[in-house]
């Protein structure tokens, strides 16, 4: 693929996929970064300790979805239409964390399948991603905060437990936080997402990089040297050659036993 068409994939039409068409949930289909990523990986921060208490674990996802689907723990349970829990491959070695269920999500069940969803899926895609395979999609909260407002402190500290078991059972290589919320629940509140964004970082011997959000993306539509989505591309290219230098490192590891 071209970098133009590459590019070409940055833009959404507005009515691609008509919202009667959108997949509804179901029980997701089944399908540690190693020492030479994590020694090239720049702006490396200590490590955080986010355990969960041992009530609070889940010895699978299925039984991760099935509590989360009963949680009344946060404010955010009596307005919801459903609890919006992941999407994709369980096994994926890239995990994306956004921010909180959309009209369209909490309507489906299914995280980031509103336009933003659209938009991240043809982002991926642009640099040869499927979506299907290669990736797991969550959210910071599970329930959609009543007109899209940012989920509050309360809220998304009630449902952290459910992300960081999410992270542990799927256990990613790579973290992809969309916007200032997952960055804020992951790496701290002290960064801002523009000067952030594009950074690898190690937490929990994971690498992760905060990435501009796609509503961002969707509000800013220019394509030139230096706008968002041109920086969310060269992100994007990063991740992907990131991704291939731990699937090369792993192969070489096992080469070797
Ligand atoms: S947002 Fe999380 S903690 Fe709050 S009710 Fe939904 S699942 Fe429970």
């Amino acid at each position: 693929m071209t970098d133009k068409e590459q590019m070409s994939l940055f833009d959404l039409a507005p009515s691609e996929v008509p919202i009667t068409e959108l997949p509804k949930a179901e029980g997701v289909t089944e399908s540690q970064p190693t020492k030479k990523a994590a020694r090239s990986s720049k702006n490396i921060t200590p490590a955080a300790i986010a355990s969960v208490p041992v009530h609070e674990r889940f010895a699978s996802l299925d039984q991760l979805k099935e509590a989360a689907c009963n949680c009344q723990k946060c404010p955010l349970a009596p307005t919801r239409t459903n609890v919006v829990v992941e999407r994709g491959d369980r096994q994926a070695k890239i995990l994306i964390i956004g921010e909180a269920p959309g009209e369209q999500e909490d309507l489906s069940g299914l995280p980031f399948v509103g336009k933003s969803g659209q938009l991240l899926d043809k982002i991926l895609e642009s640099v040869g991603f499927d979506t299907s395979k290669d990736i797991y999609i969550c959210n910071t909260v599970k329930c959609r905060p009543p007109n899209n407002r940012v989920p509050t402190d309360i809220e998304t500290t009630t449902c952290k437990p459910y992300l960081l078991e999410q992270i542990r059972l799927v256990d990613p290589k790579i973290i992809l936080l969309t916007g200032a919320t997952s960055l804020k629940s992951i790496l701290g509140e002290k960064l801002g997402i523009t000067k952030v964004r594009g950074q690898w970082y190690e937490w929990e011997e994971r690498l992760v990089m905060p990435i501009f959000h796609p509503s961002y993306l969707l509000r800013n539509q220019s394509r030139e040297q230096g706008s968002p989505k041109w920086l969310t591309w060269q992100d994007v290219k990063a991740v992907k050659a990131k991704y291939l230098e731990i699937i090369d490192t792993n192969l070489a590891d096992d080469e070797e036993f």
